[in-house]
């Protein structure tokens, strides 16, 4: 049973029940405080979406694909540990069934940990590639994706050599480990806020343009008003760039990203092609909202204290599961322990996923108001959102649960009562 597994013995059956009711206690009490707060309904009839059949039949298909493929990638972790997949590969890699190491925390050496890093990566992008290919075939069906073969190969494999980056972080806790069993947590946090802000700072610099090609906004009477816009908006050295989006899919999108330097708008090709005047426009203004509010900032701050917190457990309940498993492993420092690792870093990230979802929606709230009050086109972005409804069949009304979850927006329906509602 995975409780058995997640939990360790000292944590006691009942203290976990109580931990899990807490959990739901809090998730029940969001559900009330989220749907007791007043959104205006008021001329919503003719910008009702016309949600259709095949819309709806997407979203539960597209819903019932993330929550089986997130449950099979916990799944995949958890066997790779239960049937001793792990130990097989550490005892390869070692060349010796007893770790040179024994008791001692030493952290394995590059020659042990880079082959059993790449064979346990490896393993989970196969394990986890039928539901990527399943996702394709939903958006292929569906008439959204425009991906060739070749081009999904060459993601997959590009996914995979990106993966590969978390090699030498794992190693870099190994050894911190085994300079300071007590402390490693505090040093690997300290250690960690500069590399998140490495990490923000050159992706969009050095990663995204692995996967899409950036070109600057071509002259038109569209980049003059998007310019005079950001002009309103106080941003005078904005890059904003075009991403070609419709290599992969139809859907329409727009996001900020990148900090100091790195910091730009990016405007899909999808939209350009796809959106009026005044709906890009409004599209611009909220996107300005997270750039000037630097909303990129706050999620860094957020995934700073996150991984702080989860560091900080990491360091009480490793050593007791690793204890509980001594006949498996010799310690914390084992590197057949990794899958678990993962494994609670995955549930972490899946625990604490309310609580991210719902900072995003307050900054995606914030970013509407400003868009609002900076164009002051109601109706364009009422419209849009109706839009995302109708022809990207985004679910106006997500139930409540998985909205709560992953909603890293406002419901559509609340978003386009809000434009309608916002006055300057
Ligand atoms: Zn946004």
């Amino acid at each position: 049973m995975a409780t058995q597994v997640i939990f360790p013995p000292s944590l006691g059956r009942s203290n976990v029940k109580r931990l899990l009711l807490c959990f739901v206690l809090w998730l029940v009490l969001g559900a009330e405080w989220v749907s007791a707060q007043p959104t205006n309904t008021a001329p919503l009839a003719q910008y009702e979406p016309h949600v259709s059949a095949r819309a709806i039949a997407y979203q539960r298909i597209v819903s019932a694909e993330s929550l089986t493929a997130a449950a099979w990638s916990l799944l995949g972790l958890w066997l790779f540990w239960k049937l001793g997949c792990s130990l097989r590969l550490r005892n390869r890699v070692q060349r010796n069934r007893i770790s040179e190491s024994a008791s001692q925390p030493n952290p394995p050496p590059l020659r042990q940990l880079l082959p059993f890093g790449f064979g346990l990566l490896l393993t989970l992008a196969l394990w986890n590639l039928p539901f990527h290919v399943l996702g394709l075939l939903i958006e292929k069906h569906f008439g959204f994706s425009n991906q060739s073969l070749g081009g999904f190969i060459r993601d997959q494999l590009l996914n995979f050599g990106v993966s590969l980056v978390m090699l030498p972080l794992f190693w870099g806790g190994y050894w911190l480990y085994s300079r300071s069993p007590h402390r490693w947590w505090l040093w690997g946090w300290l250690g960690l806020i500069p590399l998140l802000c490495f990490q923000m700072l050159l992706y969009p610099l050095f990663i995204a343009p692995l996967y899409h090609h950036f070109t600057p906004l071509p002259e038109s009477p569209l980049k003059q008003k998007i310019t005079r816009l950001a002009e309103q908006a106080g941003i005078t050295h904005s890059t904003i760039l075009q991403e070609d989006t419709s290599r992969r899919t139809r859907h329409v999108n727009a996001y900020v990203t990148g900090i100091g330097g790195s910091a730009r708008i990016v405007l899909n090709d999808t939209a350009i092609q796809t959106l009026p005047e005044d709906q890009l426009l409004a599209v611009m203004g909220h996107e300005m909202g997270h750039y000037v509010e630097k909303h990129v900032w706050a999620g860094l701050i957020s995934s700073v204290f996150g991984a702080g917190i989860f560091l900080w457990l990491a360091s009480w309940l490793f050593p007791k599961l690793a204890k509980r498993h001594a006949k498996r492993v010799s310690g914390v420092h084992d590197l057949a322990y990794l899958p678990l690792v993962l494994l609670m870093l995955s549930l972490f990230l899946l625990l604490q996923a309310p609580l991210a979802s719902y900072e995003s929606r307050v900054m995606e709230r914030r970013a509407d108001a400003f868009g609002l009050r900076l164009t002051g086109l109601n109706d364009a972005t009422a419209r849009l959102h109706v839009g995302f409804a109708e022809r990207d069949y985004s679910d106006p009304d997500p139930p409540l649960l998985l909205h709560l979850w992953f909603g890293t927006h406002p419901t559509l329906r609340e978003r386009i009562a809000f434009a309608l509602s916002y006055r300057r």
